[in-house]
């Protein structure tokens, strides 16, 4: 299931953290958003993680349908707002979860496999990083996901999921917590997140982490522009981005079918026992 190993005697009682990257590993529209957090607890135990269960979806959130922002925290799932999809946004929030949990502890990353390539190696040297070692993919068959198609291990969590008889969704164990990175900001419940991420002041504190976007607030804070317009503003920048991006996949795909090596891993799991 979710081509992870089971847990071995050193990491079944610590803490997992799962962080799950939701603006490159959306959930599809025949998924009921509600399932997925119980199916990944359920799924963890059955491999043998007993211990404490976290697991934060990161992602510029307000991009989220908010029905699918609900269902997720009223199943407990974290949501952490992230101004860009810049690689040192998910990064930043790695740290974050770092400084406030000491090794030894289990983490699980859900995005592409290029986001993270660069720190599993640090995460690994004092935390164990659940899947570290890809399975390689190259003969998936293209799905409708297919720009997506490099997402670690979310591809066979969502097959998991699909092939498993529905199951009632269990409620919030634990407090759910809401942050946006780019305010620095923890907020008090599910709305006044959602009130906050979809805000003029939140999306003026957005655009700075943009190239460029400096001098886009300061002309738009000239002119007095309404929530509209800095979203517009807002929008622009990451679509080049998006762009950005979508030509990073194109390289990386290319590059991993040219070398059939490109992939292969060092066995982090296996060097961390
Ligand atoms: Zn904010």
């Amino acid at each position: 299931m979710m081509d992870l190993k089971a847990a071995t005697k050193r990491q079944a009682d610590i803490a997992t953290w799962v962080l799950w990257d939701l603006s490159r590993c959306p959930v599809p529209s025949d998924v009921d958003a509600r399932r997925v957090g119980p199916f990944i607890r359920r799924a963890l135990k059955s491999l043998g993680y007993n211990g404490n269960l976290t697991i934060t979806a990161i992602g510029i959130l307000s991009q989220v349908p908010i029905d699918v922002l609900r269902a997720l925290s009223s199943t407990g799932i974290n949501l952490h707002h992230v101004p860009t999809m810049y690689n040192k946004s998910i990064m930043t929030s790695v740290y974050m979860w770092k400084s406030d949990n000491s090794p030894p502890a289990n983490v699980m990353l859900i995005s592409l496999q290029r986001i993270f390539g660069q720190f599993i190696a640090d995460l690994s040297e004092k935390y164990y990083v659940l899947g570290s070692k890809v399975p390689y993919d190259r003969q998936l068959e293209p799905t409708v996901f297919a720009r997506r198609a490099g997402c670690f291990l979310w591809e066979s969590l969502l097959a998991s999921l699909r092939a498993e008889a529905k199951k009632e969704c269990s409620g919030t164990t634990g407090k759910t917590t809401f942050y946006c990175s780019g305010c620095c900001l923890g907020l008090l419940g599910f709305e006044s997140f959602t009130k906050h991420i979809l805000s003029k002041e939140h999306a003026l504190e957005e655009l700075d982490y943009y190239p460029g976007g400096v001098e886009a607030g300061n002309e738009s804070r000239a002119r007095k522009e309404d929530a509209a317009a800095i979203l517009v503003r807002l929008q622009g920048f990451r679509e080049a981005r998006r762009l950005e991006e979508e030509e990073e996949e194109a390289k990386y795909k290319k590059e991993r079918l040219e070398d059939p090596y490109y992939d292969e891993e060092y066995d982090y799991e296996a060097e961390a026992e």
